[in-house]
């Protein structure tokens, strides 16, 4: 057994959560150990490679790698162990391809984006500029000041003090949805619609669902920030930050397998692994998802109480068929953008099967792929449910058919993409699952129904003393940046119960 005092903090988990509050609390001084059921670091920001490809395992748009402001926290989360990572501009957030002929690109340039949107809405050109205006207020807030833990009221005292005016106008937007907001100013019912699929393609909900202040983030700091691909893939991050931590001393494991956390007299004192190994620690961090944490690490019948009500407020996103596909190069016309989003019918944009996502990471980093080939990630939700029960042979039939109803679909923005097809791999929500350990492979906590803003979401601490969960379960949810912005939370309040 290895014993409490040789280490501060167990991290059970390397997704960017996890690794952000271990090289956190490592570069503090904190002796840290992250524990890691997998075979490399990242979680849903890993990779894997086939054939000359290296796929990102889930996201690929991503924020926070900007040079300036307070909301880079990728590129301030690598900076404080002394490693960086190149990044490559993206000129386009997304390319929009949806109902009724909405064909429309988001430029990295914020005027460049209104102008594109106006053109389709003349008579909302005020009310667009409005909406995404007041979002821009929500970002100047928050970039106007250090991102740390909400729960250590001397931080928020000095917050204040240094920035009173963006603190209540964060206060203000803390309970609001962006698609309140976007009433306020928009009528247009396909615009409004339009604003519910900007949401969606990140929150997995409508802008009625969809907490103002992580839309006035994403809205806001793709125009300044901008999105930026990681040179080399994805999953660098998560390497970088490994190579980080051992630079600070951290240590990490791999195929370590918690599973249970232990607690003594109600406090969390060290985990168990699979292998039946004990490790203790002053505190405990679980990156793994809070149903995985409070239903799998520790008894079902003991959750406590606030974690019901949680659950009360939020379920399970579904997860996702993802198809990582090798093609010719001749099958993207010229011109082609790194992102894009497919729907065809407004009613089906939040099912299964509906809105359909495109990731083209080799057009931002070419040596992703074989010379002459490149990479497309498509990916659309899926529930689980869909994918149980199956015998094998069952299971990768029905993989097939809706790998190619997705390929027929893409068919119509890339003409030839069935016959200069290189590579197919598909993933379905078990894979999500097998391979992510997230329960049911779900993609993070979406509102059970309209709640207010951010109000509901759980910071670091837990009710069972000693134990901190992070990632996309905590405060402000999913996404690269938010789970970074949750890692630098929780590494803040567990320094100042560490008293570090
Ligand atoms: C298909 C897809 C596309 C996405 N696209 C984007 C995008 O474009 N941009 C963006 O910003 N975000 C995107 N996201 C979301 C983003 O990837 C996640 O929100 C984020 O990576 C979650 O990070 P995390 O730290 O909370 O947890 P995770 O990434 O889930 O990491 C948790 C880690 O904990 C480990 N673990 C779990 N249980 C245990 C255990 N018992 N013992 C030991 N280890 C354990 C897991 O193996 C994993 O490594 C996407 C996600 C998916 C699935």
């Amino acid at each position: 057994m290895t014993k409490m005092q040789d280490i501060d903090a167990i991290v059970i988990g390397s997704g960017i959560g996890g690794l952000v509050t271990a090289t956190q609390l490592a570069a503090k001084g904190a002796k840290v150990l992250v524990l890691e059921r997998y075979l490399i670091p990242g979680g849903s920001a890993g990779y894997f490679e086939r054939q000359g490809y290296r796929f990102d395992v889930g996201a690929s748009m991503i924020f926070g790698l900007g040079q300036n402001g307070t909301t880079n926290l990728l590129t301030r989360a690598l900076s404080s162990v002394n490693v960086s990572q190149e990044a490559i501009a993206d000129p386009v957030q997304i390319h929009y391809h949806l109902p009724q002929g909405l064909d429309l690109k988001v430029d990295r340039i914020y005027e460049k984006f209104l102008q594109n949107l106006t053109a389709h809405f003349r008579h909302e050109e005020q009310g667009i500029r409005r909406f995404y205006d007041e979002c821009q207020k929500v970002f100047k807030c928050l970039n106007s000041m250090d991102l740390l833990s909400l729960e250590e009221p001397r931080y928020l005292l000095r917050v204040f003090f240094q920035h009173p005016l963006a603190c209540l106008g964060l206060a203000k937007y803390l309970p609001q949805n962006a698609g309140d907001v976007a009433r306020r100013y928009i009528k247009d019912p396909q615009l409004l619609k339009f604003i519910d699929m900007e949401c969606y393609c990140w929150s997995v909900v409508p802008s009625d669902m969809t907490p103002m202040i992580n839309a006035g983030m994403v809205f806001s700091d793709r125009h300044y920030g901008g999105v930026n691909y990681p040179k080399g893939g994805v999953g660098q991050i998560a390497q970088k930050l490994v190579e980080g931590l051992e630079k600070a001393e951290g240590r990490i494991q791999y195929q370590a397998r918690v599973t249970k956390i232990l607690t003594e007299q109600g406090k969390a004192v060290g985990v168990q692994l699979a292998n039946g190994k004990v490790y203790q620690a002053k505190r405990i961090v679980s990156n793994a998802t809070r149903w995985d944490t409070f239903e799998q690490l520790l008894p079902a019948t003991e959750m406590p109480h606030n974690e019901k009500k949680w659950q009360q407020n939020y379920q399970k996103s579904p997860s996702f068929l993802s198809l990582h596909i090798g093609v010719r190069e001749s099958v993207l016309p010229a011109g082609t953008e790194c992102h894009h989003i497919l729907l065809e019918d407004w009613e089906k944009m939040t099912a299964a099967e509906g809105t359909v996502f495109v990731s083209i990471p080799t057009l931002l980093d070419p040596d992703l792929a074989p010379n002459g080939y490149h990479i497309i990630h498509a990916f659309t939700p899926h529930w689980i449910d869909d994918w149980q029960e199956l015998s094998p042979s069952e299971y990768e039939a029905k993989k097939e058919e809706a790998a190619w109803r997705i390929i027929d679909r893409l068919e119509k923005i890339f003409p030839g993409l069935d016959a200069g097809l290189d590579y197919l791999e598909v993933g379905t929500p078990r894979t999500h699952r097998r391979f992510l350990g997230r329960e049911d492979g779900t993609y993070g906590p979406i509102p059970r129904r309209k709640l207010w803003g951010l109000l509901n979401m759980p910071f670091n601490r837990t009710a069972i003393s000693g134990l901190y969960c992070v990632g996309d379960s905590t405060f402000p949810g999913q996404g690269l940046n938010a789970v970074a912005f949750s890692g630098f939370a929780c590494a803040h309040r567990i320094a100042v119960d560490l008293g570090l």
